[in-house]
């Protein structure tokens, strides 16, 4: 049995590209230049660098404080491991009544249901209790198929009633969940960005692991340079991208897993038959917005390789590099001229 380390290892590559290419620009520049400042904390149970650049060290140091104090906020909004959190009263009325909810989560959820649209319920946020069943880091076992079966009327994102007026949200089964796990990291680096330039910052990066979203650029370079890694490779890099004010996101099977007879079971879920999703290695989505490019990595991922590239190429602003199950590189066309080889 072979275990993946956490996302935090596995996305490092990509991070620490990013940090040793910022901190080489910092040490040129003389003190009038633009001053950088870089932190990495823990939250949302993974890796945080925040990287702001201005002319004055003390608008970078706290605009860096700024982006980490936003996703800590965030992280109480929304997380459904805390009994207090917003979606943890959705979840816990369930089957009983409507809860109103902020207009941030509610905006928040609004958006996934769109995302879940899009990729035909390839993403789906109503997908907790299945998700807890196979508890892939913890548990290691694959779940009777009956126990997924008698789930499946729980994990039904069409049936979440939502009413726009009242902003309230409404689950209508006992034992069906909502949670933003799939989504959140990419809002919190959107939200983390516009605090961060609200703060005086000219540019900067947030990173989450694997959801990283950059804005602004870095003295003498053109965009924030960000390494895609190989899905099966460890340490090898499949292109280089510079990010201009937009979001990467990465979903791959190679994040969270373990191995049963030579099989390979990870934790991005197939909705339509809770088994995992077996068209993809890895799916990177570049977009404007971290939100997006979040929900889609995973949506695209469920969807395969064929479905997932249409979407891409037919939404405006979203481009992606999918890897499929044989391991053979997709590149979509707004992509291939800006993909370099690393
Ligand atoms: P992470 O960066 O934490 O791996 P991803 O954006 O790759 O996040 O989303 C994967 C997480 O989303 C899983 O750990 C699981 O909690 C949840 N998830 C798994 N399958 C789906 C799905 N089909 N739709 C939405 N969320 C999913
Ligand atoms: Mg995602």
């Amino acid at each position: 049995m072979k275990t993946s380390q956490s996302s935090i290892s596995s996305l490092a590559i990509v991070v620490l590209l990013l940090l040793v290419m910022l901190g080489g620009c910092a040490e040129l520049q003389p003190s009038s230049q633009p001053m950088i400042a870089k932190r990495a904390q823990m939250h949302m149970g993974t890796l945080v660098t925040v990287t702001a650049v201005s002319f004055d060290t003390q608008v970078s140091d706290r605009a860096v404080q700024a982006a980490f104090d936003e996703i800590k906020r965030l992280e109480g909004l929304l997380s459904t491991w805390r009994s207090d959190s917003e979606l943890s009263q959705v979840n816990a009325e369930a089957g009983r009544q409507s809860v109103s909810v902020s207009r941030e989560t509610f905006e928040l959820v609004v958006r996934s249901l769109e995302m879940a649209q899009l990729t035909r319920g390839g993403f789906n946020i109503a997908l907790g209790p299945a998700i807890e069943a196979w508890s892939v880091t913890e548990q290691q076992q694959v779940p009777d198929e009956q126990v997924l079966e008698r789930l499946k009327p729980l994990v039904d994102w069409t049936s979440i009633q939502i009413d726009k007026k009242l902003r309230t949200i409404y689950l209508p089964h006992q034992g069906m969940r909502i949670d933003v796990g799939g989504v959140g990291k990419g809002y919190a680096a959107d939200r983390a960005v516009e605090v961060m330039k609200r703060a005086g910052a000219k540019g900067g990066v947030v990173a989450l692991s694997g959801d990283i979203k950059a804005f602004g650029v870095l003295p003498e370079r053109s965009g924030f340079p960000v390494g895609i890694r190989h899905p099966r490779e460890e340490g090898t890099l499949i292109g280089l991208i510079d990010l201009h004010d937009e979001a990467v996101s990465t979903a791959g099977d190679y994040e969270r897993f373990f191995e049963r007879d030579g099989v390979r079971y990870h934790h991005i879920l197939d909705p339509h038959t809770l088994q995992p999703a077996r068209g993809c290695q890895s799916v990177t989505v570049i977009a404007k917005d971290g939100t997006i490019a979040d929900g889609l990595d995973t949506g695209i991922f469920v969807l395969g390789p064929e479905n997932g590239m249409a979407l891409v190429e037919s939404l405006p602003d979203v481009e992606a590099i999918i890897v499929d199950a044989d391991g053979a590189l997709m590149v979509s066309s707004g992509l291939r001229d800006r993909l370099g080889v690393p």
